[in-house]
C-alpha cells in the first residue's frame, strides 16, 4: 500500500478549505490578498498607510496573523480598517481553516478588499493558501538582500514584491538589483516595488497596483 505523507494530507485538506474560502470571495466581488514578510519588515505599517490613503475610494477589511496580542488589528483599526485579530497561540502561519472560521462573522459584504496580514515568518506560510487572489511578499532593506535567495519557496508565486524602509538605504549595503534580479530568477513575473512607508516613496505604484486588482476582480 501507498505510504501517504502526513504532511501532504494536510497540505490537501488545507487547499480544499483554501478553495471554498475563494469561492466564498468571488461569490462577494471581493480580492483577497495574503501579506507576507519576515518579523519586522512593515507589514503593519503598510496597512496603516494604505488604509488611510485608500479611505474615500475603498473600503478595506483587514484579518491579522500575530502568536499573541490584538495590536496589529488595533493599529489598523484606528486607520479606519474593519479588522479582526487571530492569535495563533504558537502556529507561525496561518492556515485556509483559520480564515474560514474568521469569514463565518466578517462583514465581507461591506469591504471591497480584504488583506490577510500573515504571521511573520519567512518560511512556511508559503505552503498554506488562505484562498487568496493575489500574494504579495514584503521585504525591508535593514533585513538584508539576500533573503529572496536564502527563502525562495516565499517568492515562487509572489505577485508582488515590496521592499520597504528605502528611507533607510543610505545607512545600509542593500542591493535593489541584486534583490530585482534574484525574484525574477524565482518568479519572472512578479512586480518588484521599492516604498518607504514612512517617507510614501513609491506608495503610488502600491496603490495603483491595489486599485487595478480591485477593478479587475469587483
Ligand atoms: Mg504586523
Ligand atoms: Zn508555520
Amino acid at each position: 500500500m501507498a505510504k501517504v505523507d502526513l504532511g501532504e494530507q494536510i497540505l490537501g485538506s488545507n487547499q480544499r478549505i483554501a478553495e471554498k474560502n475563494r469561492e466564498l470571495f468571488d461569490s462577494q466581488g471581493l480580492v483577497t490578498i495574503n501579506l507576507m514578510s519576515g518579523p519586522g519588515a512593515g507589514k503593519t505599517s503598510l496597512l496603516e498607510r494604505t488604509v488611510s490613503l485608500l479611505r474615500d475610494e475603498m473600503k478595506i477589511g483587514i484579518i491579522e496573523g500575530d502568536l499573541q496580542t490584538t495590536q496589529d488589528a488595533d493599529r489598523v483599526r484606528a486607520a479606519g480598517a474593519r479588522a479582526v485579530q487571530i492569535e495563533t497561540e504558537g502556529a507561525c502561519h496561518l492556515d485556509a481553516r483559520m480564515i474560514a472560521r474568521e469569514l463565518e462573522q466578517f462583514p465581507l459584504d461591506e469591504i471591497d478588499l480584504l488583506v490577510i496580514e500573515n504571521v511573520g515568518n519567512l518560511v512556511c506560510p508559503a505552503a498554506f493558501e488562505l484562498g487568496e487572489h493575489a500574494r504579495v511578499m514584503m521585504l525591508s532593506v535593514t533585513e538584508g538582500d539576500d533573503k529572496p535567495s536564502k527563502y525562495p519557496t516565499m517568492f515562487h508565486k509572489a505577485n508582488v514584491v515590496l521592499v520597504n524602509k528605502t528611507d533607510l538605504l543610505p545607512y545600509v549595503d542593500y542591493s535593489l538589483e541584486r534583490v530585482e534580479k534574484d525574484v525574477h530568477r524565482l518568479k519572472p513575473d512578479a512586480t518588484v516595488l521599492a516604498i518607504s512607508c514612512k517617507t510614501d516613496e513609491g506608495m503610488d505604484r502600491w496603490l495603483d497596483w491595489i486599485k487595478e486588482q480591485v477593478r479587475k476582480n469587483g
